[in-house]
């Protein structure tokens, strides 16, 4: 069984539980200490339970909280070279580099990082494995490449960054610089764009679509569902699609890919 849940998602803090059997895993971890306590119980997980703490990206809000809790709780870490250079915070309890072309195994889980475009050192997003089952996540990515849809394709749960409304970014209060960091190649993905991956990928295995890292200047919920909604109106998708947004403050409950 794999199942999953968000402590929380956007940009004052992502980090994501999933779990494989016995294997739990969290993806980044952009939270203070007391904060990612709070939000693991909230989740009935407790941070002795995790095995290994995986990292995207240097960005504040997916590792500010990394070191912290790998020492706090001797949780090995999982990244980059290039994230681990980056990051400012690397005393970690024990680290593990990641190729992010090459699949590995932590106990039951199977763990396959694909290299993003994103303004970072050495970004990487994740497919998590067990048995015939696989959960994608793709946040923090300023375009779709070849080798993202090649990894995205017939997963059955899918967590799905839908940042931004480009005309509301357009016309909102960011200063200039940042509109343009956020809508370049290397920043993040907006609205279309994420319905541009649902179209280009198989998702007739997909029981869960979660759109994920939405920004709240940026965007609105109704337009982000709308997106999503998309997807049940494709072809062959035969089975029900459970469609929802992630959001900053609680992120989301367990969810089980059966
Ligand atoms: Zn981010
Ligand atoms: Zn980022």
């Amino acid at each position: 069984m794999l199942s999953f849940a968000s402590l929380g998602s956007g940009s004052k803090g992502n980090a994501t539980l999933i779990r494989s059997g016995n294997t739990t895993v969290l993806l980044d971890c952009g939270f203070a200490l007391y904060e990612t306590e709070k939000r693991l119980s909230r989740l009935d997980c407790n941070a002795k339970s995790i095995d290994a703490i995986l990292v995207t990206h240097e960005h504040g809000d997916h590792s500010s909280g990394v070191g912290k809790l790998s020492r706090k709780y001797n949780i090995p870490v999982w990244l980059t070279a290039g994230t681990h250079h980056a990051c400012k915070d690397t005393k970690f309890s024990s680290t593990h580099f990641i190729d992010p072309h090459t699949s590995f195994q932590i106990d039951e889980m199977g763990i396959h990082p694909f290299p993003v475009p994103h303004d970072a050192r050495e970004p990487c997003q994740f497919v998590f494995s067990r048995n015939n089952h696989r959960l994608g996540i793709l946040t923090d990515v300023g375009n779709i490449t070849p080798c993202i849809v090649e990894n995205l394709n017939g997963v059955d749960a899918l967590l799905l960054e839908c940042n931004y409304d480009d005309h509301k970014l357009r016309t909102g209060p960011y200063p200039q610089g940042l509109k343009n960091r956020v809508a370049g190649n290397y920043g993040h993905l907006d609205n279309q764009q994420a319905k541009f991956i649902l179209d280009k990928i198989e998702t007739k295995n997909l029981q869960f679509l979660i759109g994920m890292h939405m920004s709240e200047k940026n965007n609105h919920l109704d337009e982000v569902m709308n997106v999503l909604s998309t997807i049940k109106t494709k072809e062959n998708n035969s089975q029900a699609v459970d469609i929802s947004i992630a959001c900053q403050k609680n992120g989301f409950n367990w969810k089980k890919i059966l």
